[in-house]
């Protein structure tokens, strides 16, 4: 039963990446193909997508390759824009206004392997009401953060904190999903099961979303976790959808004072600070 029917409920995966990179490290940088995704998703009841570029050092450039994969079938596909906090340092809030204004994007994409998220990041994500997929690659701690400063910006972390599977990061995450009604997670990649079950237990479904990391993993198999969690049906479809289309209802509605200098000021004030008490955890 390839696609669903209208009464079917929408499956939406929340986290897949698209276009072409320009590096030649991995397949992360080089290249996401659509080709064997769609059919896979397609075969597994999955009718809409988010997608995001791959690791690219133009993400302008990459943003706009999505955009027009996005705008060829808008029914199947939702936009989101990469931004990097270092490099695109400056000009997020103009990256930001173009994905919106000009490709229809609902949400940001941001990943710790450019660098940590910035106040300019979440400054502007706050002013266009987007909400932020932030790969934190296991600082966890980092929502405690996000939600004291930011708590009208909702944050998705990936892979339950740690696409390594690093069991602490991953266990320490669903702390911050339970107290913290703006973090949320997704499911891509997880494979300690006994943790996404636990997520749903303590956070509760409304926190978790269904997402794939496509089309690097396999979709299906990816939603077969979400089935496997056994949910009651009303919950299911929170992960599967619900919670998704949520996240993304006021994406592209100003808010506040949006203003260049506004944003010229968050990227002056960010800076990237080590932990000035590093070397004391060391005698400690
Ligand atoms: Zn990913």
């Amino acid at each position: 039963m390839p696609w669903p029917g209208p009464k079917s409920p929408v499956i939406i995966d929340c986290h897949c990446h698209a276009g072409i990179g320009d590096g030649l490290t991995g397949p992360w940088d080089t290249r996401a193909p659509l080709g064997k995704y769609l059919p896979r998703a397609a075969q597994a009841g999955i009718n809409r997508t988010a997608l995001f570029a791959a690791f690219h050092s133009d993400n302008a450039a990459a943003n706009r390759e999505v955009a027009r994969i996005v705008t060829r079938n808008p029914g199947r596909f939702y936009g989101f824009a990469f931004v990097d906090p270092k490099r695109d340092r400056g000009r997020v809030f103009r990256l930001l206004r173009t994905a919106v204004e000009e490709y229809g994007f609902v949400g940001v994409k941001v990943h710790r392997h450019d660098a940590r998220i910035t106040r300019e990041v979440c400054e502007a994500a706050r002013a266009f009401s987007l909400p932020v997929l932030y790969d934190v690659m296991g600082e966890v701690s980092v929502c405690e953060l996000l939600a004291q400063e930011y708590p009208d910006v909702n944050f998705i972390i990936p892979h339950l904190g740690s696409f390594a599977d690093d069991w602490r990061a991953q266990l320490a995450l669903i702390d911050h999903l339970a107290r913290h009604p703006n973090i949320f997670t997704d499911t891509a990649g997880v494979r300690r099961f006994d943790l996404l079950e636990q997520a749903a237990r303590r956070a509760g479904p409304d926190k978790i979303l269904f997402g794939s990391d496509g089309p690097w993993l396999h979709p299906g198999v990816e939603l077969a976790k979400v089935r496997a969690l056994n949910l009651a049906s009303g919950a299911e479809q929170l992960v599967l959808g619900g919670n998704f289309l949520r996240l993304i209802r006021d994406a592209g509605r100003a808010r506040g004072r949006v203003g260049m200098a506004l944003f010229a000021r968050a990227g002056v004030l960010e800076m990237e600070r080590g932990d000035p008490w590093a070397g004391e955890y060391a005698h400690a």
